[in-house]
């Protein structure tokens, strides 16, 4: 079991919205066709590798995976550690007392202005 990976990156689906100029999901070259992880691929690679960390960002948006949060549950009930980056669109839609932090911490704004992000997300 030592030789599994401790940590492990997965990218909950290939599409966004938003349309960041130097991402290739965002400027629209990139040719693949626009999917989500499958959940329960999902489930048996964190029950056989039991990693350590769990982090669910690449070429996309992970919270536009249907399934983003029970993915959350699924590594934290495994003791896994989990990150995510995401641009907030999500989540400045959902709270007014949220927006009204996001409005205040916009970091990504400085430099993309496309994305209201990066941020860190607490998922309990
Ligand atoms: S938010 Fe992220 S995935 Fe979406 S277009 Fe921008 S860089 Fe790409």
């Amino acid at each position: 079991m030592q030789s599994l990976p401790r940590n492990l990156w997965f990218e909950p689906t290939n599409t966004c919205n938003a349309k960041c100029p130097l991402c290739p999901t965002g400027s629209g070259p990139l040719s693949r066709s626009p999917a989500c992880l499958d959940i329960g691929f999902y489930k048996r690679v964190i029950d056989e590798v039991q990693p350590r960390t769990v982090h669910f960002w690449n070429y996309g948006e992970p919270f536009l995976h249907p399934h983003i949060f029970e993915m959350f549950r699924y590594a934290a009930d495994c003791g896994a550690v989990t990150y995510a980056s995401t641009n907030g669109f999500v989540f400045y839609k959902l709270d007014p007392a949220l927006r009204a932090i996001l409005a205040v911490s916009q970091p990504g704004q400085l430099w993309m202005p496309q994305r209201l992000g990066p941020f860190v997300v607490i998922v309990r």
